[in-house]
């Protein structure tokens, strides 16, 4: 389990709380207004934020001073970050590791990465040589190469046209089906969510809270979500 205990995040003077907790396993949307806080709750989690007050305690562990290397997190955030002057396979493999000396099994695993994203044979090209759709994939390569508990996407394909985006988000739903990967994904979009995410945190009025079934969000969803939903 993911406990989130009586935490609060402060980022100048806006302030979000969060205390609920989180089932490692699952997948679970985070939706709510643009500054509602969605991104400051994951560079928390990710441990890029350190929480004004409270805990993140992950299967009984006590994560909140834990280096971000070393949390069962691997994170996108919204623009992808590969770097322009390296390859393909090189972006993959600072996931694995910063200084690029992989061992033989590590490249083997850069290697099984971008055929589970579908770029097999395109390590060598630089992202520049990429379609938008192959530079997402690439993106998500390096996420997965890390064989981390729990993936964190914050609005990873938001650039993406409709038909690209819902094959992106089948194939992040099909990798944590095969790998067992829990799933936090944040997004604008509520269809997003629906798509392929049993849970979903809502976040809104300085609160993130608990995870509640999507269906039942979306189908009768509190105040401060039909004031986002324009409902
Ligand atoms: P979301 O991802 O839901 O759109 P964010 O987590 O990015 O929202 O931002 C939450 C709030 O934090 C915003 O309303 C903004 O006012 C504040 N904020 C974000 N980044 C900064 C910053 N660098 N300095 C001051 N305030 C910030
Ligand atoms: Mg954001």
């Amino acid at each position: 389990m993911l406990e989130l205990k009586d935490l609060e995040l402060r980022v100048g003077t806006f302030a979000l709380r969060a205390s609920c907790d989180v089932d490692p396993a699952s997948r679970i949307a985070v939706i709510g207004p643009s500054g509602a806080g969605k991104s400051t709750l994951l560079m928390a989690l990710a441990g890029f934020l350190k929480p004004f007050v409270g805990n993140m305690i992950w299967q009984g562990v006590d994560i909140t001073k834990t280096d971000p290397s070393a949390r069962p997190f691997s994170v996108l955030f919204q623009d992808n970050n590969l770097f322009p002057h390296m390859s393909v396979a090189q972006n993959v493999g600072l996931g694995l590791r910063p200084s690029l000396r992989l061992s033989s099994e590590e490249a083997a695993k850069v290697d099984d990465a971008l055929t589970a994203v579908g770029l097999t044979g395109v390590g060598g090209r630089k992202p520049a040589e990429l379609s938008g759709g192959q530079q997402s994939r690439a993106a998500l390569a390096r996420v997965l190469v890390q064989s981390k508990p729990m993936i964190l996407l914050d609005e990873p394909f938001a650039a993406l046209g409709p038909a690209l985006k819902i094959e992106m988000l089948d194939l992040v739903s099909d990798l944590c089906a095969e790998t067992g990967a829990g799933l936090l994904m944040v997004s604008h979009d509520p269809e997003d969510a629906k798509r392929i995410c049993d849970s979903t945190i809502l976040v809104a009025d300085g609160i993130a809270h608990a995870p509640t079934a999507t269906d039942d969000l979306l189908s009768d969803p509190p105040e401060a979500l039909r004031a986002y939903l324009g409902k």
